[in-house]
């Protein structure tokens, strides 16, 4: 380790069934200690972490809950790098939703932990997540008490224009009880959008870009100007995309029938949409996209689901092209299976041809497994993958804070 660098900061994100922790030097962007919690409150709890290249594994227990799982992060992990220890100068928290009120990174204090709090009813899956790594790290491990900065994902959509983020319902739904799109994702398609400027040669307030994260989750962003001006999930995570479990965009009345008709309780409706649906539900096999991908040419289930998928996304990405005032830089993919899946790259700009997009297959082909760069044709619109580094934009946006 280079014994000059100072300012490390640890990040922690801390899911609703996982928990992702990292040590990592901003400015010099180096990651010195990765790792990721797996399967909490599952059978056999998994934690695997790197530090200095190294690869380690371990189960940790069964149906084991946040807390536990934090303590041997922390215990056994994080304060035996007693190296990296001391010069860990703040502490970096994901946090999902920022409410109404927090707009932006801020310092941890009483009053932003009751504005998390009240944000859980926006994020009831996320928000309360977080707040137990923030509160075991601030609370219980003194050791560690430097600065706490939460960072959130709804902060990248502060600027959307109304004409994005309300819905057409009426009105006094949004002035009392703040129902409107507030977006997810915003920490990756935030870091993403920053590293595209740098191969694009532009700055950020010039940018006119799409992004894509495709994973598990999935959102898009339409970016134009530097400001995030459209991004398809909307109140909640549910809306837009086809994801791993969930629906992405239906026609509301589906609720409806299922509840009148089937008769079906809200909860059990609501556990379809999340749980039930999207790749799962339209395959009825998986939502893993190494299934899809292995099986598009041999299983028509496999088949069925990838082209939904792609046909939703050449939809979306059309469509904010609308928002892009005379000008797009470029498309850029991320995520799992933006990062991994050429056949999904392939089928989606397939579709886009009289936008003037063609992928180059070779290109397409080789940028899997983490790698960046372009998969266009010279005379096509660029489109690119990028590599999302959520932690590292959090570890930046830390010491910013701390700094100030
Ligand atoms: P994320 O939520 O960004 O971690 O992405 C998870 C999704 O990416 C899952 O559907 C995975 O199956 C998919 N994924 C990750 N790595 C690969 C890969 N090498 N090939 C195909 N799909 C992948």
């Amino acid at each position: 380790m280079d014994k000059k660098l100072k300012n490390f900061i640890f990040v922690l994100n801390c899911g609703s069934s996982s928990i992702k922790f990292a040590i990592l030097n901003p400015d010099s962007k180096k990651t010195y200690l990765s790792g990721l919690v797996e399967y909490l409150f599952l059978p056999d709890t998994c934690i695997t972490w790197k530090y200095l290249d190294k690869k380690y594994k371990q189960i940790i227990g069964s149906n084991i809950n946040h807390k536990f799982a934090l303590d041997f992060i922390i215990e056994k992990i994080l304060l035996k790098q007693k190296d990296i220890l001391k010069n860990i100068v703040g502490i970096g928290h994901r946090v999902v939703h920022g409410g109404i009120k927090i707009k932006k990174s801020v310092l941890i204090d009483e009053n932003v932990l009751t504005h998390i709090q009240d944000a859980a009813l926006f994020a009831p899956l996320h928000n309360p997540a977080n707040l137990i790594g923030i509160k075991i790290v601030m609370e219980k491990y003194p050791i560690l008490s430097k600065k706490n900065v939460a960072v959130f994902d709804t902060s990248f959509y502060k600027d959307m224009p109304e004409t994005s983020f309300l819905y057409a319902i009426p009105y006094n739904f949004y002035e009392k009880y703040r129902i409107r799109r507030y977006g997810a994702h915003g920490i990756s398609h935030n870091y993403v959008a920053r590293e595209a400027c740098t191969v694009l040669n532009k700055k950020f307030h010039s940018l006119n870009i799409i992004t894509c994260h495709l994973g598990n989750g999935s959102s898009i962003s339409g970016i134009c100007n530097g400001v995030c001006v459209d991004t398809s999930m909307g109140f909640t995570p549910l809306e837009g995309l086809v994801m791993g479990t969930r629906s992405g965009d239906i026609d509301p009345s589906i609720i409806f029938f299922m509840h009148k008709q089937l008769n079906m309780s809200i909860n059990e409706i609501e556990e379809v949409l999340t749980k039930k649906s999207g790749l799962l539900g339209l395959s009825g096999v998986s939502n893993d996209f190494r299934y899809f991908e292995k099986n598009y040419h041999l299983k028509k289930e496999a088949k069925r689901s990838v082209d939904i998928f792609c046909h939703r996304l050449a939809k979306y990405i059309a469509a904010y092209t609308s928002l892009m005032e005379n000008r797009l830089d470029a498309v850029v993919f991320t995520g799992g299976i933006g990062e991994n899946v050429p056949l999904v790259r392939k089928l989606t700009f397939s579709k886009l041809l009289l936008l003037g997009f063609k992928i180059n297959s070779e290109l397409n082909l080789s940028m899997i497994g983490g790698k960046s760069g372009l998969i266009t044709e010279v005379y096509s619109r660029p489109v690119f993958v990028i590599s999302t580094n959520e932690e590292l934009l959090i570890a930046q946006e830390t010491l910013n804070i701390i700094k100030t």
